[in-house]
């Protein structure tokens, strides 16, 4: 599983998408979408392009049955999702939105395992138990006093899952070990991405429209580059040395082969902190030396780690070169 992020701006033509405001997280909120036809990856565009801006609605993660998770927002942002305004107790002001997908022919049951996955990360990093999983329907509102049926697929275990058996998935991730993943970088274009339709193939087209001349049709799973962000459904992309543009919701960006979650890592630690802020600078100091980090709470210290390797040589490898560079460097065997 990657989380990519794709971060929503402030606004977009003069319109608020998000809260400016940060908070400091107490829970992780789930929901279901409601939508029929959307999957994480349109969701997230959505968002991040402001079309969800006169809904006021804003959410941290979309995830669906791939092993890609949409992030929008930053952990620490505040978001427009719990329906109770400006409540300072409220799901906005204080919550972690997930919303689980429910497109057409989704496998609904692998989305709630994937959201599940995501839920045990977030546990991990900030030292919650389960009791911090709310539903959104926990949180009251004045148009739902008493709560609004959401997420209603868990709540009416429509697929075989009740809320106390997503709950044990989560307890079941965390047990199985929440493999630390490096988080990509925000996407900066041109970017790498990857074809995946369906089973058909992918039309490269002259001008971002279904009349433009095909200028070559791109198989699933090939390789291309996406050069700038996505107009109106269309990307603009390289591909064997042409230039067209091709339907955007058919290609996934930055694609990073899965890593089972249930293989041992070797994790390469940069420091132990028991001050959240020293560890984001210690990570913060990593980042900008080229290394992707994530922080992970346990045993009451914020450990900066980066990169995770099932092979030993290669976290040697890489903590050789952290030493060389002048940082203080532990590698963390599997299970410790
Ligand atoms: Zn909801």
């Amino acid at each position: 599983m990657i989380i990519q992020k794709m971060l929503t701006p402030l606004t977009v033509n003069n319109q608020s998408c998000r809260p400016t405001r940060t908070m400091a997280p107490t829970s992780i909120t789930i929901h279901n979408t409601g939508n029929p036809s959307a999957n994480a990856l349109q969701h997230a565009n959505a968002q991040s392009r402001g079309q969800l801006a006169s809904m006021q609605m804003a959410v941290h993660y979309y995830v669906d049955d791939t092993n890609t998770i949409f992030q929008c927002l930053e952990n620490n942002q505040q978001g427009w999702h719990a329906g109770d305004g400006t409540l300072a107790t409220g799901g906005n002001y204080t919550s972690i939105a997930i919303e689980i997908c429910q497109q057409k022919g989704i496998n609904q049951v692998l989305a709630f395992k994937n959201a599940a996955w995501l839920a045990a990360q977030l546990l991990v990093q900030y030292g919650w138990g389960t009791t911090a999983i709310k539903q959104h329907h926990d949180w009251k509102s004045a148009k739902y006093p008493t709560g609004k049926d959401c997420p209603c697929l868990l709540r009416h275990a429509t697929n075989g899952i009740n809320w106390q058996g997503f709950l044990t998935m989560v307890e079941t991730a965390i047990s199985e070990g929440t493999a630390p993943q490096p988080t990509p970088p925000i996407l900066s274009y041109p970017c790498a991405g990857i074809v995946t339709t369906n089973d058909k193939s992918l039309n490269l087209r002259a001008a971002p429209n279904t009349s433009a001349t095909i200028l070559t049709s791109m198989e699933k799973g090939a390789k291309l580059t996406v050069l700038a962000s996505a107009q109106n459904g269309w990307s603009q992309v390289a591909y064997d040395g042409r230039t067209g543009y091709a339907s955007a919701q058919y290609i996934t960006l930055n694609p990073v082969p899965e890593q089972p979650a249930t293989l041992a890592w070797y994790r390469v630690q940069v420091g132990a902190y028991t001050k959240k802020s020293n560890a984001d600078a210690m990570s913060t100091t990593l980042n900008l030396a080229g290394y992707d980090t994530f922080v992970a709470f346990a045993n009451g210290y914020h450990k900066v780690q980066t990169g995770a390797f099932t092979n030993k040589a290669n976290a040697e490898r890489l903590a050789e070169e952290l030493k060389q560079k002048g940082f203080d460097v532990m590698i963390v065997a599997p299970s410790a």
